[in-house]
């Protein structure tokens, strides 16, 4: 089965449509939350992310844009947008957003494999760095977990004895490019395919991940995208500008 896995779009159309563009042929799509918060679309990117596919596990993002929960991790542009947000959604994305699932979420006929938003044992939680990820590896109960939040593609793995920090290595910084990278059998893994709206790795190329459960591997693709017509609508919206600038910069 070939999943496609999408996470962290937060509300920008242009780079989801340029991701949709670049995939390659695929079974299933993952949505792994944080649908919106952040970018200028979030009605459209809700809609488009409906037709796409029906596994989802929702973001804090997404919580805090239902008013699940208050915003009381959130900083004040991030707290500006969620208003924002609030505001723009239609009543029928509202309410479809206040019924998305907390992970973890599974797609049936793939063992040993599920999808959530922050890490296995806490949606909210940020894997950012190997002790954090190896502790929660030991309590996931299946070998493959793939995970959003951080905006920061690559992953963790733990093998017989090793484990590691996995991140993709490009040529370029403006091109379109894929990573491949195979898995094995014997090993325990957390991947996070990147943030296709709001990446945080300092590559503000979008990013998404094709899981191939048959060939066993993970391809990370980088897309370049029309950023500044997303920049241009953020301040059009009249959203903080940092959340436009930081779209070119990746960070
Ligand atoms: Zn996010």
């Amino acid at each position: 089965m070939r999943i496609l896995l999408l996470s962290d779009i937060h509300a920008n159309l242009e780079a989801m449509e340029a991701c949709v563009a670049a995939a390659p042929g695929y079974d299933v799509v993952v949505n792994l939350g944080d649908i919106v918060g952040y970018g200028a679309s979030p009605n459209e990117v809700i809609e488009r992310s409906r037709q796409l596919g029906k596994t989802f596990v929702r973001g804090n993002h997404d919580k805090a844009c239902a008013g699940l929960s208050n915003m009381a991790d959130f900083n004040p542009v991030a707290g500006l947008a969620v208003i924002w947000t609030r505001t723009m959604l239609s009543q029928q994305n509202l309410a479809w957003l206040r019924e998305l699932p907390a992970g973890p979420a599974f797609v049936e006929g793939l063992d040993g494999v599920q999808f959530v938003h922050g890490s296995p044992l806490d949606e909210d939680e940020y894997l950012l760095l190997l002790p954090e990820a190896l502790t929660s590896m030991d309590y996931a109960p299946s070998p493959m977990t793939f995970f959003g939040h951080t905006h920061i593609q690559g992953g963790f793995l733990v093998g017989a004895d090793d484990a590691a920090t996995i991140r993709p290595v490009y040529e370029t910084r403006d091109e379109q490019e894929t990573f491949d990278f195979p898995l094995q059998r014997d090993a325990r893994y957390l991947i996070n395919p990147g943030s296709v709206g709001q990446p945080r790795d300092n590559d503000w190329r979008a990013a998404f991940a094709l899981f191939d459960s048959d060939k066993y591997s993970v391809t990370y693709y980088r897309i370049p995208y029309p950023v500044k017509k997303a920049q241009q609508r953020i301040i059009e919206a009249q959203l903080p500008e940092r959340l436009a600038t930081r779209l070119s910069v990746g960070r």
